[in-house]
């Protein structure tokens, strides 16, 4: 914010009223005062003068009326001798005229020759017309004032003549001049003290506001620590309490805002949900770190984007569309390699007046839930499909034979023997399933014992060699010492007669099979290897799902129900093994199992 110029400053706003405020108050008091006093001045004057005229018309009149012998000096010596004495410093000049206008006397010595004329001046003509006293005030030639009076002379009521008195009158205004002078100085006197006063005036009470304002830009800058100096209690102290009173306010909202802003922002930080914020145009303008996480952008390109796009769903919705969508919609970002599915909730940020402020988006990875779900329906249909076709081939061939078959002796054994054949065969798939279902929920035991892995190993191949109906040779790779390790032998039993008979069920006529155990530094690896028809490479990893078949038609007819490594794998994990298979298509496939394994001293068990 910029300064306060001085222009615009409260101090010359102060000082412009007082000295307008004392300069209406001198001129009022100076131009009345004055007045007044030039009034009362002149009027002194004026009735000094008017005294003294009047004493002389006593006396001229008593000269004018007055009985003359021959020799008695004239009328012009007694008042010449009247006037002489009359002369002072204010009266300049005394005339005396007669009725007949003619100057008889005049009391300014170097005047004297005007004794006998006829006066041209129009006041003392018309006071002896009139018989009024005439008084006026003129400027001389040397530009002094002066007042002129011409008095008529009355006795009984018949007018003698006038006297005419020129008197100085400047010293009257010179006194008024010099007052009015004392006044102007006082005038400057006191709009100096006030100039002075209305700075210091103006100063008290633009201090606390020029506080108030530094506070405030401090305030705005989230300072909240300054405080403004309370000068007084008057109107100003009590805006500068309030305003204390309002920092000490504010800077607690804002520290409860910036906690509740603190609180969300690591609730948003941590929540494993993604959450985006948009504003009314859809724009984004918040995005926690699981949602740059799941939808794998960087904040800056989010930030710049709209939510639409953000999510790639511009070609099926607009903002609009997710600002009225109630039910969640499902964003699948799945390759052919990965599945990867979200699921987007959206709620409206909405104002008081109902208008829309912004979207919320709440994004869930429902990845591994899809793929369950997926993985229950497969399982079912799987189930109803494996069940299915055992049964139809049943129903057909016993109703080949309540149609008459049963009577043909030769077609009838067989006939039974197939279905006997399929009920085994669901038998098995049922008695599979119930194991994995068991295998499922997790009360499963097992009865671990600590067992000599070889002897338990040569013990279920030589069942093989006996019971084997193909030309198959067996061939051992086994240490010749001990190899303890805890297992359950009835499940590792199940484990590797699943292995075994797949081995033997996809050889050929002639070939071999190998059979390893190694010893390792914290497992056994143990590994079956046939020469038989092998496994697609991208198949390999797929053989211990559950009903997995390469050639559901081979492994059907071969008594196969697709459960078997399903099973072998959940059992080798519940002993917190591994189970893998490398194959190659037409060389062989090799079966590797790993289980955890203590090495310990022969002797310990000598
Ligand atoms: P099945 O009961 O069909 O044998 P398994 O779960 O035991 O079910 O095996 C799954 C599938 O893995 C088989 O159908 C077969 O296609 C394939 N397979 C398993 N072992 C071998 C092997 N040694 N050689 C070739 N293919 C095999």
């Amino acid at each position: 914010m910029k300064k306060v110029s001085f222009f615009q400053s409260i101090h010359l706003k102060f000082v412009l009223v007082y000295i307008l405020l004392i300069l209406i108050a001198m001129q009022i008091i100076g131009v009345y005062f004055s007045r007044q006093l030039e009034i009362q001045f002149k009027e002194n004057f004026q009735n000094s003068i008017s005294d003294r005229v009047n004493l002389l018309s006593y006396s001229i009149e008593e000269a004018m009326l007055k009985e003359r012998d021959d020799d008695d000096p004239t009328l012009e010596k007694d008042v010449y001798d009247i006037l002489r004495g009359y002369s002072s410093e204010d009266i300049l000049e005394v005339q005396v005229i007669n009725i007949n206008q003619r100057i008889i006397g005049t009391s300014k010595a170097e005047n004297q020759n005007i004794v006998g004329q006829r006066t041209t001046n129009a006041q003392v003509k018309r006071s002896l017309v009139v018989g009024i006293a005439e008084n006026d005030i003129f400027r001389d030639d040397t530009g002094r004032r002066v007042w002129i009076v011409a008095n008529p002379i009355e006795a009984k009521g018949e007018i003698l003549g006038t006297i005419y008195l020129m008197a100085d009158i400047e010293s009257v205004f010179n006194q008024l001049q010099e007052i009015n002078d004392v006044f102007a100085n006082g005038t400057i006197i006191a709009l100096t003290i006030s100039v002075v006063l209305g700075i210091l005036l103006a100063q008290a009470i633009s201090r606390p506001i020029s506080d108030m304002r530094r506070q405030a830009l401090a305030m705005a800058k989230g300072n909240f620590s300054r405080k403004v100096k309370v000068y007084g209690l008057d109107e100003i102290g009590q805006l500068a309490l309030t305003f204390n009173n309002l920092t000490k306010r504010l800077q607690e909202a804002q520290a409860s805002t910036e906690g509740e802003r603190r609180k969300l922002a690591s609730v948003l930080a941590y929540m494993t949900d993604g959450v985006i914020a948009t504003d009314r145009r859809g724009r984004i303008i918040l995005i926690n770190e699981s949602a740059i996480g799941l939808l794998n952008v960087s904040r800056e390109t989010a930030l710049s984007q709209q939510i639409t796009t953000l999510l790639g769903i511009e070609d099926k919705y607009t903002f609009e569309d997710l600002i009225n969508e109630q039910e969640s919609v499902i964003l699948d970002y799945s390759t052919t390699h990965k599945p990867y599915i979200l699921r987007a909730n959206f709620s409206v940020i909405q104002k008081d007046t109902g208008l829309v402020n912004g979207l919320i988006a709440v994004l869930h990875d429902i990845t591994e839930q899809e793929k369950i779900e997926m993985e229950r329906r497969e399982f079912v249909a799987n189930v109803s499909h494996e069940l299915r076709t055992p049964l139809t081939s049943m129903r057909s061939y016993l109703e080949a034979l309540s149609d008459g078959a049963w009577k043909d002796e030769e077609i009838a054994p067989r006939f039974l023997e197939v279905t006997q054949t399929e009920t085994e065969r669901m038998i098995r798939l049922v008695n599979d399933l119930l194991q994995l279902s068991k295998m499922d929920s997790k009360d499963y035991r097992f009865s671990k014992e600590i067992v000599d892995f070889t002897i338990f190993f040569n013990r279920i191949i030589d069942r093989f060699d006996i019971i084997k109906e193909q030309h198959v040779t067996f061939t051992r790779e086994l240490p010749s010492k001990a190899v303890f390790v805890e297992i359950d032998e009835d499940k590792m039993t199940q484990v590797l007669d699943n292995v075994i008979s797949n081995a033997l069920k996809y050889s050929p006529e002639g070939g071999n099979i190998t059979f390893r155990l190694e010893e390792e530094s914290d497992q056994i690896k143990i590994s079956v290897s046939d020469q038989g028809v092998g496994i697609p490479k991208d198949q390999v990893n797929k053989i211990f799902d559950r009903f997995y078949r390469v050639d559901k038609a081979r492994s059907r007819k071969l008594g196969g129900t697709g459960l078997g490594l399903a099973i072998a794998k959940e059992m080798v994990e519940a002993h917190g093994g591994k189970i893998w298979a490398e194959s190659k298509d037409e060389v062989g496939t090799t079966i590797f199992i790993t289980l955890p394994y203590e090495r310990t001293d022969e002797d310990d068990w000598a």
